[in-house]
């Protein structure tokens, strides 16, 4: 048997961390076992879904690293819910009903007053042949429900174990509305069927459609027992609150403009929730070996923004030049150099704070400076160019045996004129990439630098 998955968005919104959980697991455990990976866009609701949503997803998945080995979209298969209307019907299993929304929902504020589950009543059901003809003369188009078995569900959860409902106390779900068009719990149970899916791994807010979706295929002629289903629980943020409120904010094109790296937040999806500990990796495959569903608790599993800020900044620390030279030169900056790369690459926390370093070290920078006497004595023991990781730790002895000032009273105001910056990458690396024109001018300003030194080269900021 293939091992066939879907991840099945609805274009009404940007992907976020919690879809991108449940994309990146389907993924892994169809790789995991030599499966496909069906992309399906649930697209039925026209109100609320668009194109540039629907396209957002595909841009997402790929720049997570996801692809697909299929592709559907509901909007193309009316005929197959259409289809699937007529036989529910002839089997007796759908029923036409008139209710307005707010009569459905006074009903429901009677149950929940009474202290009874909000369950649809079946009025429709016992509707007479002549009350349904007086909403039709009316002109009143009905919407459909499909009508529930009492019997029991069960399942064994890929990752909740048992799971069982009483048919009896579900409510018969909405399939089709009044204008005909097909609504999610449907269409997903005829594509799951028609698409040979043999593994449905999504939110654990779907779990009770499980159970009515289970019925659905019996009654649509499929063997329920077909399908295998893993319902994973929903991320919290750091506190435990539901991370839904905060979702807009950790969309995967947010966390891409803030320059999270894509095998980062791959890293940390993969992880959180089992036991194993979180990595940030190169490539998705990385995480294949040992991918278990079984190793996904029950538990809510929090989502930790700064944990993916350190993971981002542990998987830049070990990047090759060759990795980010294409990204590097995007933005601008096509003489970074491996050199360069080398010595921030451990002091970012983003791509982008790399252009902060290559702005110190290749463009004009405007210092106040301090100790100017004390800068002014350092300049003129600055040695001749070439330079290279040596020249800081001999340049500074000899301003420390020249000044007699150690440690930090030496270091800090040379770093300070140099980089205007109290922190940052191993000066003895920046220095041979600020090179001495650059220096000269930064110690003791441009004008003495010129006047003084004959250094004429003018500096300007790279041509763009
Ligand atoms: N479109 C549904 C959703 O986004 C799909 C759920 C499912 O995987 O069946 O929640």
């Amino acid at each position: 048997m293939t091992v066939r998955v879907r991840f099945a968005p609805s274009p009404t919104g940007l992907l976020h961390v919690g879809n991108a959980r449940v994309a990146l697991v389907n993924w892994l455990f169809a790789h995991a076992r030599g499966g496909e990976f069906l992309l399906r866009l649930d697209d039925t609701d026209t109100e609320r879904g668009t194109d540039a949503f629907a396209q957002a997803i595909e841009d997402d998945l790929r720049w997570l690293g996801i692809g697909w080995d299929t592709f559907a979209r509901q909007s193309d298969r009316s005929d197959h819910y259409r289809d699937a209307f007529e036989r529910l019907r002839a089997a007796g299993r759908l029923y036409a009903c008139y209710e307005t929304p707010e009569e459905l929902e006074f009903k429901r504020r009677r149950q929940m007053a009474r202290g009874e589950p909000p369950r649809y009543d079946r009025a429709g059901l016992s509707m007479t042949e002549a009350e349904r003809e007086r909403y039709r003369a009316a002109g009143h188009e009905p919407y459909w429900r499909f009508q529930l078995e009492d019997g029991d569900v069960a399942w064994t959860d890929l990752i909740r174990g048992a799971v069982h409902f009483e048919g009896r106390h579900l409510s018969d779900p909405v399939l089709f509305r009044t204008d005909a068009r097909p609504l999610y719990t449907l269409c997903s149970v005829v594509d799951d069927i028609d698409l040979g899916i043999t593994h449905v791994i999504r939110g654990e807010d779907h779990v009770a459609n499980t159970a009515v979706q289970l019925q659905l295929a019996s009654a649509l002629g499929a063997d329920p027992a077909a399908f295998a289903f893993a319902h994973m629980p929903l991320l919290a943020d750091v506190s435990g609150a539901p991370l839904s409120k905060r979702l807009g904010s950790l969309s995967l094109s947010q966390l891409r403009d803030e320059g999270i790296e894509p095998m980062a937040l791959a890293g940390l999806l993969a992880r959180i929730g089992t036991p194993d500990p979180v990595e940030a990796v190169e490539r998705l495959e990385e995480l294949l070996p040992g991918f278990d569903l079984a190793r996904f608790g029950r538990a809510t599993p929090r989502f930790d923004r700064d944990e993916l800020g350190r993971l981002n900044a542990a998987l830049l620390q070990r990047m090759p030049y060759e990795a980010v030279e294409a990204r590097l030169t995007a933005l601008g900056m096509d003489d970074f150099g491996a050199r360069l790369w080398l010595a921030v690459r451990a002091n970012i926390a983003t791509l982008a704070e790399a252009g902060d370093w290559y702005r110190i070290c290749r463009g004009d920078l405007e210092i106040e400076r301090q100790e100017e006497g004390f800068l002014a004595e350092a300049a003129k023991l600055l040695p001749d160019e070439p330079w290279d990781g040596e020249t800081w730790a001999a340049w500074t002895a000899q301003v420390r045996d020249a000044t007699e000032r150690r440690g930090r009273n030496l270091f800090r105001p040379l770093r300070l004129a140099l980089t205007g910056r109290e922190h940052g990458p191993e000066m003895s690396a920046l220095l041979p990439e600020i090179g001495r024109t650059r220096a000269l001018y930064r110690l003791v300003g441009r004008e003495s630098a010129v006047a003084g030194g004959g250094v004429v080269v003018p500096l300007g900021r790279k041509k763009s």
